[in-house]
């Protein structure tokens, strides 16, 4: 019997599903790109953007459709707000929390389906809990025993090579343009000892790049303060594994926020090798009454004197950043502030998004009163001023030679993908796949928009040789 999956939204919900596969096959099913195959088919859902929830019903509509010929079973999880779970409940077969996961061989038993699994054991069903109640209450629940329990579960990673650790769930911020403290519940820390328990099994398995995830991750044991370590002690943790265990790999974190950005975060990553340079930081406007209205908790100053240590003590660190344009009420010149923000300081790579109101969020009460036209415009101009920012800085490597993470095949032909530590895009002639996964270095010869070009250093020293 086979299963299929659609994840939805950011990368939690990918590493939510990573989860989500470890339970399904360890009840017997197996993994099947086709949908139509399938016997179990769910969804990791995001309410956070609405073109998520669109996609959600049109792929429910089909399934249910599809019901009329055979058996199936389908499910919604992931990051869903109240009011769209109480639709939800009406269109699947269960709908769950991700806290609940490790109950989903229970809730299945409950539905009436016998599983590979179950088949093969007389005893019954693998994972059946007794007690459990069927997921039905509309409210998520808030309980951090739950999330603790779907954290033990080993994820059946979707990559052999990179992959992502999630260190905490939920947020304690409620920027007002923000559904997620109401999807995902307040900030619970993952115990530290499991985070290095699997960086540690994953770096063994020879993973090259790993991502610590949190919805704020850089406020780490807040929730636990005096029982957990904070951030920078995580970090640090990591840091000694990746002195002592001599191996070449990368970790990233994402999104910190602004506010519990420490010195001491920024120290430690200036330490150790294998904490990548590469900073994230959301700024979301350049104007310090936006951000109120925002309810960011930070201003322009702060993020300045962020940046300015990151620049000092990493030097060679790329900067990446979030923007909302159009935000309701953003005058013209409060939008200028973003202009020059930018302008001062020439992001790397900057997420612009036009804002539109998210169903449950603080801000979608608030007239969305900024035309459609306007937003569009601003748009343009931040990624324009992105674009002559980032060709000016990849002009600067041409000419240099740079340790890459292969990560596949390229668009263009012949040609294979890698990051940088910084995270920018380099690609070079090759159709050796078994670079995939490893660490090479390649000469860069051209920048163009966002990627560089480059020969790799192996093949030109082969070359030299022969
Ligand atoms: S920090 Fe703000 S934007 Fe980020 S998850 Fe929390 S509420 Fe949402």
């Amino acid at each position: 019997m086979k299963y299929h999956l659609v994840t939805l939204g950011c990368q939690m919900n990918k590493s939510d599903s990573e989860r989500t596969s470890t339970v399904i096959e360890r009840m017997g099913y197996r993994w099947t790109d086709a949908e139509e195959e399938a016997d179990i088919l769910g969804i990791l859902a995001c309410s956070v953007r609405q073109k998520s929830i669109d996609k959600v019903y049109t792929r429910i509509s089909k399934w249910n459709h599809r019901k009329k010929d055979r058996n199936l079973l389908t499910f919604v999880s992931g990051c869903i707000l109240p009011a769209d779970r109480e639709k939800f409940l009406k269109l699947f077969d269960l709908v769950f929390t991700v806290d609940e996961l490790p109950d989903l061989p229970s809730m299945i038993r409950q539905y009436g389906i016998v599983t590979p699994a179950s088949l093969q054991s007389p005893a019954g069903v693998p994972g059946a809990e007794k007690g459990f109640e069927p997921a039905t209450g509309l409210e998520p629940k808030k309980n951090p025993a739950e999330i603790r329990r779907f954290w033990k579960i080993n994820p059946h990673y979707s990559s052999a090579f990179e992959a992502f650790i999630p260190i905490q769930n939920g947020c304690d911020k409620f920027c007002t343009f923000c559904a997620v403290p109401y999807t995902r519940g307040r900030e619970v820390s993952r115990p530290s000892g499991e985070i290095l328990a699997e960086l540690r099994d994953l770096v063994e398995k020879g993973y090259k790049s790993i991502t610590l995830l949190g919805q704020n991750v850089n406020s780490y044991g807040h929730d636990k303060l005096g029982d957990e370590i904070p951030f920078h002690q995580l970090l640090e943790k990591i840091g000694e594994f990746g002195k002592r265990s001599g191996k070449d790999f990368w970790v990233y974190f994402t999104s910190p926020h602004p506010r519990d950005m420490s010195e001491e975060v920024i120290d430690v990553i200036a330490r150790y090798d294998c904490l990548a340079k590469q900073i994230h930081l959301p700024v979301q406007s350049g104007d310090d009454k936006v951000l109120i209205r925002m309810n960011r908790n930070h201003n322009i100053d702060r993020y300045r004197e962020i940046v300015r240590s990151v620049r000092k003590k990493l030097p060679a660190a790329t900067l990446f950043t979030d923007i909302i344009v159009g935000f309701t009420g953003e005058t013209d010149e409060q939008f200028e502030n973003t202009c020059r923000l930018m302008e001062e300081f020439r992001f790397n790579m900057a997420y612009i998004a036009m804002y539109s109101p998210r169903p449950g969020a603080t801000s979608s009460r608030w007239k969305d009163d900024i035309p459609l036209e306007t937003k569009k415009q601003r748009l343009q101009i931040l990624t324009d001023e992105l674009i002559r920012h980032n060709r000016v800085y990849n002009r600067s490597l041409v000419g240099k030679n740079l340790r890459v993470l292969v990560v596949g095949e390229d668009r263009k032909k012949g040609y294979l993908k890698a990051l940088t530590e910084g995270r920018l895009i380099v690609r070079f002639p090759s159709d050796d796949r078994s670079l995939v996964g490893q660490f090479t270095e390649v000469r860069i010869n051209s920048a163009a928009d966002f990627s560089l070009e480059g020969e790799n250093l192996a093949i030109i020293e082969e070359l030299n040789e022969s």
